[in-house]
């Protein structure tokens, strides 16, 4: 073949090559917006958060609405058409918050005010009288560690760290801020104090407690601990600056003996690779103050919502696609583990990838990824896709929670859902996280590029 020939053939298999890729991305585009038309059109998700927040109410752990909402969301998941349901026991924590907490700040002259305050979870009640004591206000732990146990003993710490304001990302401050809610109790305790109060991690200031789990070092006492409202923490912090205040707090709270509980997992069997499996889940659990619409039913009836819309929309997935209602995120990550444990002792199957909702069902701006540099390379490839969508922003880092065990275990690529992060932390672990919280378009938009970026690991791997 001479030259210009030869030129010429390299040039026309070169346009075969171009006008091919053309195709496929054309082609890509079509599966992706068929996906998005039928969840507008025909989407389950809303309705179904609806029965999850109004008829189940909240999950808690051990509690009757897990219960419940285990029975509930396999039906949801058979009435979406998967080829197969079923639950994976486990064994969860189960803590109560009994009556209502009370908490007192003594204002001298017989004047009192009463704090809005929640209980921490997994906290310890108070003695059935109750705590009095002088309070304390630290803004740090290095304060903390400066009053030592002269400072400190006897008393009742108030941890006064506000969430960042300047952080742009609300979860990088409730990162941040959470160290005191975690570790606070049991920091305290080292220097002999009778009980903690935490400032709740919100961005704003309002009436609402959050609560949230705390984590006891079992090498000093386990004190009773109440987060307090941004608003009341401002007030105690003021009236603490005019002369030393008591308070009196009283919880009811305690933790009874380890229950039976479930995953709930429904699947539909890859055509090509079924012994190939691709995650995608939120956690069925949720604190007990509220519905836990947006923390994390969001993330469940979205999970649900892919397998519905591989069904409806006729697209049959070359990879068997499972969506998964994790019990216990909240209190323990007993269903994540448990998860892991399994899809280890499978070994049959290999575990290619998972996708977690656990941020809230608003607007979503893309997915964060944690896999290694090849696999990231090909997943954030796909970020254009996105972009008509809203969802282009693929950032490296992030996952979630309940699949963070498959991670470590089998060194699964995981991506976890970003939606827009502004209004999360001010519901979150709160009462007012009800589902009149959530909009029906923006919960939809994120099940779709749940789905649409499920298809894509299902169409051609990582
Ligand atoms: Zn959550």
């Amino acid at each position: 073949m001479n030259q210009s020939i030869k030129g010429i053939v390299l040039s026309l298999a070169g346009l075969v090559l171009f006008f091919g890729s053309l195709q496929a991305q054309t082609d890509t585009a079509a599966v992706l917006k068929k996906i998005s038309d039928d969840v507008f059109t025909n989407g389950k998700s809303y309705i179904n958060l609806r029965f999850l927040c109004k008829q189940v109410g909240q999950r808690l752990s051990g509690s009757h609405g897990a219960a419940k909402a285990v029975v509930e969301t396999a039906r949801m998941l058979r009435e979406a058409g998967a080829d197969t349901v079923y639950l994976q026991e486990c064994m969860v924590p189960h803590w109560v918050r009994g009556a209502k907490e009370v908490a007192t700040l003594e204002l001298g002259k017989g004047k009192t005010y009463n704090l809005k305050v929640a209980a921490l979870g997994n906290s310890v009640g108070t003695p059935g009288s109750g705590i009095k004591a002088q309070v304390i206000e630290v803004k740090s732990f290095d304060e903390l560690n400066k009053l030592g146990e002269a400072g400190v003993k006897g008393k009742i710490v108030f941890y006064n760290y506000p969430m960042n304001p300047t952080y742009i990302n609300a979860f990088r401050a409730y990162g941040e801020a959470g160290v005191y809610r975690g570790r606070g109790p049991s920091m305290a305790a080292k220097y002999g104090a009778i009980g903690v109060i935490t400032r709740t991690l919100s961005p704003n200031l309002d009436d609402y407690p959050h609560t949230g789990s705390t984590v006891y070092n079992d090498s000093f006492p386990k004190l009773p601990a109440v987060a307090v409202s941004t608003n009341d923490a401002e007030y105690l912090s003021k009236a603490l600056a005019s002369g030393p205040k008591e308070v009196y707090i009283k919880t009811n709270c305690r933790s009874l003996p380890d229950t039976v509980s479930y995953n709930v997992v429904g699947e539909i069997r890859g055509s090509e690779f079924p012994n190939e499996v691709l995650t995608v889940g939120g956690h069925l659990d949720s604190w007990d103050l509220a519905e836990g619409a947006h923390d994390d039913g969001a993330g469940c009836v979205q999970s649900i919502e892919v397998i519905r819309t591989f069904k409806s929309a006729g697209i049959r997935p070359k990879r068997t696609i499972r969506a998964v209602m994790f019990m216990n995120e909240e209190n323990g990550l007993r269903g994540g583990t448990k998860y892991a444990e399994i899809a280890v002792a499978e070994k049959e199957k290999k575990f290619i990838f998972a996708l977690e909702s656990d941020a809230g069902g608003f607007t979503p701006r893309g997915f964060g990824y944690t896999m290694n540099a090849q696999q990231g390379q090909k997943f954030a490839s796909w970020k254009n896709l996105f972009y008509p969508y809203g969802a282009s922003d693929f950032v490296p880092g992030g996952g979630g929670a309940d699949i963070g065990p498959l991670y470590r275990q089998l060194q699964t690529p995981l991506a976890g859902l970003n939606p827009d992060s502004q209004r999360y932390m001010a519901l979150h672990h709160a009462t007012n996280d009800v589902f009149e919280e959530v909009s029906e378009r923006e919960l939809k938009l994120g099940a779709i590029v749940m789905t649409q970026l499920m298809w894509l690991v299902s169409e051609y791997g990582l």
